[in-house]
């Protein structure tokens, strides 16, 4: 497929804040002038909601179900700044493939020539990444993308999900597949979270390219229906989306990650549930050894 743009994988497990996430990097990235198209590759197909003042579009997959010819007109909605909107959809509830309906939809996109006729600076997949089967490896396996992020907290399920996406990255990207830029770490509360995910990153050979903070401010942007750059422009948090945009824009610092092993990962957490973390220095004691 014609590299047009930079095309960048978001992937992360569900009610993580990817797709906040990655509509505030695209609403930043429109702020500055560029031109982006996110593509919502999650079933739950609300990834561009919050750039479309919340409202749903039709998807690929719901178009190409309909069996008549589908137009790029049909399945794609611009937002805010300019942003172009796609969802690739989801299979009908109890039948099909979710990952099977997210090649069928990016092949689509390329056969509709989506990247010639917008000619796109950056291209986001949004994508759920709770178990990285063969489907939802697409954008990374494929060569659609060179590049993936993962959002994730401290919270175990998230740190094994990105794990997961490690290891698909590991598999992958010696015969061509993407490489990884790092984790989004996102919603953390307090800093024995941050060190959490800083130590998971360091143990696996990746960094935290960026740190969003739980915040009010984001879930209010979202009651109305937008990114925090539209709704709260002048806010903390935006500044935080853009420097991540703009790290995530500029980046070229790919790795390919080093997993943890099932047992690795488990006796990993286990030294982490009796460690002690003072609010006030910020110092993480040593495990108890309990
Ligand atoms: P995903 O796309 O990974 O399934 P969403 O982006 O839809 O997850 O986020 C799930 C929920 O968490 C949403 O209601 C969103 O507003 C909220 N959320 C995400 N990130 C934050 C944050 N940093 N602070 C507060 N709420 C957040
Ligand atoms: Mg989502």
């Amino acid at each position: 497929m014609g590299k047009i743009g930079k095309h960048i994988a978001i992937y992360g497990k569900g009610g993580i804040g990817k797709s906040t996430t990655t509509s505030n990097i695209s609403a930043a990235l429109a702020e500055a002038g560029y031109r982006v198209i996110q593509i919502g590759c999650d079933p739950k197909s609300d990834s561009t909601n919050t750039l479309r003042g919340n409202s749903y579009l039709p998807t690929v997959l719901d178009s190409m179900r309909e069996g008549k010819k589908v137009h790029l007109s049909d399945v794609s909605a611009t937002g805010f700044g300019g942003v172009l909107c796609i969802e690739s959809g989801g299979p009908v509830p109890g039948v099909g493939c979710a990952g099977r309906g997210i090649n069928a939809a990016v092949n689509l996109l390329q056969d509709l020539n989506l990247f010639e006729e917008y000619k796109p600076d950056y291209v986001l997949y949004d994508v759920l990444g709770d178990v990285v089967c063969g489907g939802f490896a697409v954008p990374i396996r494929d060569g659609i993308t060179d590049r993936a992020y993962v959002v994730s907290s401290s919270d175990f399920m998230a740190i094994y999900a990105a794990n997961n996406l490690f290891k698909a990255i590991n598999k992958y990207a010696p015969s061509g597949g993407a490489k990884l830029g790092g984790i989004i770490a996102n919603g953390l509360t307090a800093g024995y979270s941050q060190a959490i995910v800083d130590d998971f990153t360091s143990r696996t050979g990746t960094k935290a390219v960026g740190y969003v903070p739980r915040s009010l401010v984001v879930s209010q942007s979202e009651l109305f229906g937008k990114t925090v750059i539209e709704a709260n422009p002048t806010s903390g948090h935006a500044d935080i989306y853009r420097e991540l945009a703009k790290y995530i824009a500029e980046s070229e610092d790919l790795v390919v990650p080093n997993p943890l092993g099932v047992s690795e990962l488990r006796d990993w957490a286990r030294e982490w549930g009796d460690r002690i973390y003072d609010t006030e220095t910020g110092v993480v004691q040593e495990s108890l050894g309990i």
